[in-house]
């Protein structure tokens, strides 16, 4: 039995983590990170729960990564100390994890570098990497062959016929397994809702390429830093039009950096100029690359915008290309770095005025092409909220698959496939653990949804702290002294802290002599909350600290 264990990234966008798993081995499929939402403050990193996996180390082959954006190994540093696991990947995925490694000294997993096509055998399973085209390089989709047949998960993908770098997907390897026969394929989502075909990264070098040459002053472009080739676009674009680069901040740095290195970007000397270098450069012969795309407040782009970047300061007439998507969740975000940037004066353009950003997730048409290529028996969307999931499902059946053999699952509901009589069959398993774990600053997992609802409260209705001292016999002894954080102004709640005091005197004096310590600190929670909720109409966090001399 064959058993297809989704532990991230089916029914919502992020933290993406599959588990493959038969009676001896068992490999997960990307270790990505969520980034957290507006209702979970203080969260820095949001990442899947693998307790399942832990469960059953002792048959872990691998981690088999399918690319290097953050939702597919992220959770990597805070996960593999609880795996010990090596790592598989493209040299580039893998470079790119190491770089992020750096920082977490005590993460120290092999990295086993492979090539397209190349044949990797994890215990039972053999993987063979595909080359897919995706808003990364080094992507790829894996065939990986198993007692029921081979199987086929896309990782990210689009069809990018002519992609920058000369690695298209491998069509011709995805129609012969489909040829052969592929049991299950599980393919990318994420714009299943999204009729027609992608467009290529090559539109988006000649719109940044007329962008770059028609702007009269300076121009600034902001992207994904991780996206080489639009690196590649931008300072190809400017060298064309006679403009030095300056690059500005440190992932894009580290990028540029690594593209060069790896043969991916080829900059003629002298390009590249360090952000001390701006201020001696003719207006009309600089481009910034800035990291910021999605509004980050710490961003190279956000201080630029605010007027305090400390080398770069921006004219009106100056020209700022937004050559990204608002990731959701960052609109807000982004439209204040606009803001800010409209208050200099200086122009903005961003996808409503063309092809300067492309996605890198297959539309319906590319979504179909891949069905009908592999010709899968099953099919699992994976990679996309539920919406995606059963939209996708339904290309699925439009290409063929039988209504019956595609599953829409999400985390922790496994799908299981065997040998029957009448060729493999399938069915939903029970559901196992799946689900979250927080990462704030350097600890995982200690902060939970009580923690959470905590921050909540705090953040909407502030703290209200009633300190008292009580000898054996329950006498007062000193206090009530009540802080409030967060709820009244300190002299609109004077009157009300006095009030609060003489209730939780008397609230205490008519306790019985014997009353523990929790009863006591309870009752002093019930008094104030109760009179918050009376006055205020509201409900803020009540600490009560009972001590006894
Ligand atoms: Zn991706």
């Amino acid at each position: 039995m064959l058993r297809i264990v989704p532990l991230g990234g089916l029914g919502h966008i992020g933290g993406n983590a599959l588990a493959i798993e038969n009676d001896t081995s068992l490999v997960i499929v990307d270790c990505g990170l969520l980034f957290p939402s507006e209702d979970q403050p203080g969260v820095d990193y949001v990442i899947p729960d693998l307790s399942w996996v832990r469960e059953r180390r002792d048959k872990l082959k691998g981690i088999v990564l399918t690319h290097a954006h953050e939702d597919h190994l992220g959770a990597i540093p805070y996960l593999w100390q609880d795996l010990l696991t090596p790592v598989y990947g493209s040299p580039f995925t893998l470079a790119m994890l190491a770089m992020k490694l750096v920082e977490f000294p005590e993460c120290t997993p092999t990295l086993r570098p492979f090539a397209d096509r190349e044949v990797v055998r994890l215990g039972d399973f053999v993987v063979r990497p595909l080359a897919v085209t995706h808003s990364i390089p080094g992507a790829v989709a894996l065939a990986i062959d198993t007692e029921v047949g081979t199987i086929v998960h896309t990782g990210d993908f689009k069809l990018d016929r002519d992609p920058l770098d000369g690695r298209p997907t491998d069509e011709a390897s995805l129609r012969a397994l489909g040829a052969a026969g592929v049991t299950l394929l599980m393919s990318d989502s994420t714009n299943a809702e999204k009729g027609g075909h992608t467009y290529g990264e090559r539109v988006v070098a000649d719109t940044l390429k007329d962008l770059i040459a028609t702007a009269p002053f300076r121009v600034v472009v902001t992207a994904f830093s991780s996206n080489i080739f639009r690196l590649r676009s931008i300072i190809e674009a400017s060298e064309a039009a006679g403009r030095r680069v300056v690059l500005a901040g440190r992932s894009v740095d580290q990028n540029v950096t690594l593209g060069i290195e790896r043969g991916l970007l080829h900059v003629r000397p002298g390009t590249l100029k360090a952000p001390d270098a701006f201020d001696a450069l003719p207006r009309s012969a600089v481009t910034v690359i800035a990291g910021g795309s999605q509004g980050e407040p710490q961003s190279a782009l956000s201080r630029i915008a605010m007027a305090q970047h400390s080398d770069i300061a921006l004219e009106p007439g100056d020209r700022v290309i937004f050559s990204s998507r608002r990731i959701p969740g960052n609109e807000r975000a982004v439209a204040a770095v606009m803001n800010n940037l409209c208050r200099l004066g200086v122009e903005v353009v961003d996808d409503r005025a063309g092809h300067v950003h492309a996605s890198g997730h297959a539309f319906n048409d590319e979504q179909r092409a891949m069905l009908d290529w592999c010709r899968p028996r099953f099919f699992v969307p994976v990679h996309g909220e539920y919406r995606h999931l059963w939209q996708h499902g339904l290309i699925a059946r439009d290409a063929g698959v039988a209504h019956e053999n595609v599953f829409v699952l999400e985390d922790g509901q496994p799908l299981e496939l065997w040998n029957g009589p009448r060729g493999v069959e399938a069915r939903r398993g029970e559901p196992v653990r799946a689900g979250f774990v927080y990462v704030d600053g350097k600890k995982v997992g200690d902060v939970g949804e009580v923690v959470l609802r905590d921050r909540r409260v705090l953040s909407e209705t502030g703290m209200v702290l009633c300190v008292v001292v009580l000898d054996e016999t329950g006498e007062l002894v000193a206090g009530p002294d009540i802080v409030t954080r967060g709820v009244l102004h300190q002299e609109a709640s004077q009157e009300l802290v006095a009030r609060g005091a003489e209730e939780v005197r008397l609230a205490l004096r008519k306790l019985e002599v014997h009353a523990d310590h929790a009863t006591r600190a309870e009752e002093v929670r019930v008094t104030l909350r109760r009179l918050f909720r009376r006055e205020l109409d509201r409900r803020p966090l009540v600490i009560p600290v009972v001590m006894t001399i």
